[in-house]
């Protein structure tokens, strides 16, 4: 989607730009007067793992990067131990100083965005350039401890649980999951004095009650329902306010809280009572990086800054007080508001919002997905927000049709103008042999197997599949599975359509 109509949207004046763009040259309030983070986002192209470049990246893709890290004197790469499935599980240890820290990544299966970042961190710490004392400081003053994709058989079906269908996070006490058992025993093993537990959350989280996603939130995990705070948690708190501040500068207003309600049966909250600091990342969405890629880098950004605070030991001058002044995450965003469309029901009109939601759904073997939409919200949607937002003032709400005559296959759909469809009121066609969804991708019409009723209004569930109709009743706009296509020619970020019984 537009980038530039999103910034519009957030608000955000471009004074703001301006300064996240200056962060680089500019000197950051806090404890440390000289950040590292500028030259990190400056230079994150120089590290970032060229063969990794979307998030459904499998254990088999990672592997080959730890053997050759393996062969790099400065690392030390070693089994950890094997999944459900007997996918390897590797610890990569760097540095030999004396603080011990433990980032683990991806123990949920769809969670990769870290997975990126650390291989990015490995090739910052392999190489030499002007970044020399950061990284000198780092491997001297900290033994640095990484797992990588804990949960390589949920990577493999791009899904949060493992092989098991058991939710790794909520397995940290009962430990009946091969990779629960792994990271436990590394905990307990190492005795991390720091821990970072990387994750990815819903895109369509907000910084609190604003149009602003949460594109990246932290939290330092309660061990107790009290949400108590001593030595071991306020260290968190306070590691957390240095990386919050380095994020301000690229993603002003963008970083959440996560929430803070105990869970006893997570990793977090008891790695956090057994006596190691940890900070839960959570990476969200931003606007037009589907596939995390910006996020990557601020992960990158965030997570060697803070082992810098740590290296340094500068996060100890961090005032514990600035992390409760971090919104706390909200859901506030749908992936598409549709706001003001008239509705007429024989001789009652009203006037609704439609939020519509865009769902991944994976292809065979996880390497690649298509979307389901729904709608999730009708009515009044003021208080709502969308990635995009869309108008209909005016315009008539128009279900849309099914075409009688069926195509004989995906070739005979294909010759046909799909606008010209459109334009007649069909949003669904039948096909005589079998399509996919992959076969949809610039068509936009759905196939409809079976003979349906037209819904006459917007509801909740149903597939966003409708017409915007002018005032002299022509057809101005198509939705067809959450995507809305002018039908004058102006552009359109339309996926896939849809197969549909
Ligand atoms: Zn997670």
């Amino acid at each position: 989607m537009n980038y530039l109509k999103f910034i519009l949207l957030l608000g955000l004046t471009a004074c703001e730009l301006s300064r996240a763009r200056e962060a680089d040259t500019g000197q950051q309030a806090g404890p440390s007067s000289n950040p590292v983070h500028p030259a990190l986002f400056t230079h994150h192209d120089r590290y970032r793992e060229g063969r990794i470049t979307h998030r459904r990246f499998k254990h088999r893709d990672l592997v080959p990067l730890l053997d050759s890290l393996g062969k790099d004197a400065r690392f030390r790469v070693s089994p950890a131990g094997t999944s459900a499935e007997g996918r390897s599980i590797h610890l990569v240890s760097a540095g030999g100083g004396p603080v011990k820290v433990m980032l683990w990544s991806q123990m949920h299966g769809d969670e990769s965005t870290a997975t990126m970042a650390m291989l990015d961190m490995f090739n910052f710490l392999r190489t030499s350039d002007e970044l020399d004392p950061v990284r000198r400081a780092i491997l001297e003053k900290l033994t640095v401890h990484f797992v990588p994709m804990l949960n390589p058989d949920g990577a493999e079906r791009f899904q949060r649980r493992n092989a098991l269908e058991i939710d790794l996070n909520r397995d940290a006490v009962k430990l009946q999951s091969p990779e629960s058992r792994i990271l436990k025993r590394l905990r307990d093993s190492l005795q991390p004095q720091f821990g970072f537990n990387l994750h990815d959350q819903n895109h369509r989280y907000t910084a609190g009650n604003t149009a602003k996603p949460a594109t990246i939130s932290f939290l330092a995990p309660p061990y107790d329902h009290a949400k108590s705070v001593n030595a071991v948690r306020g260290n968190a708190m306070k590691l957390i306010v240095g990386m919050n501040r380095a994020l301000q500068a690229y993603i002003p207003g963008q970083v959440g809280k996560y929430s803070d309600s105990h869970e006893p049966r997570a990793f977090g909250d008891n790695i956090q009572k057994w006596g190691t600091s940890v900070v839960l990342v959570e990476s969200g969405g931003h606007p037009g990086d589907t596939e995390k890629q910006f996020i990557r880098k601020l992960n990158f950004v965030a997570l060697l800054d803070a082992l810098h605070a740590i290296a340094g030991a500068s996060y100890e001058r961090e005032n514990q007080e600035d992390y409760y002044a971090i919104p706390e995450n909200e859901k506030y965003l749908f992936d598409l508001v549709v706001r003001n469309v008239l509705v007429k029901e024989g001789n009652v009109q009203h006037l609704t919002d439609i939020g519509i939601n865009r769902y991944e759904i994976n292809a065979p073997g996880a390497t690649d997905f298509y979307y389901r939409s729904q709608i999730d919200e009708v009515g009044d949607m003021s208080i709502y927000y969308g990635y995009e937002e869309f108008d209909a003032r005016g315009m008539l709400y128009q279900c849309g049709k099914i075409r009688k005559d069926p195509f004989r296959n995906i070739t005979a759909l294909r010759k046909e103008d799909p606008m010209a469809l459109l334009r007649e009121g069909y949003s669904g066609v039948r096909v005589k042999r079998p399509v996919t969804p992959f076969q949809l991708r610039d068509i936009p019409v759905n196939v409809v197997k079976n003979a349906r009723q037209c819904p006459t209004a917007p509801a909740l569930n149903l597939i966003p599949e409708f017409f915007l109709t002018g005032g002299d009743g022509t057809i101005r706009y198509a939705v067809i599975n959450g995507f809305i296509i002018p039908l004058d020619g102006q552009t359109t970020n339309f996926k896939n359509a849809l197969v549909l019984n």
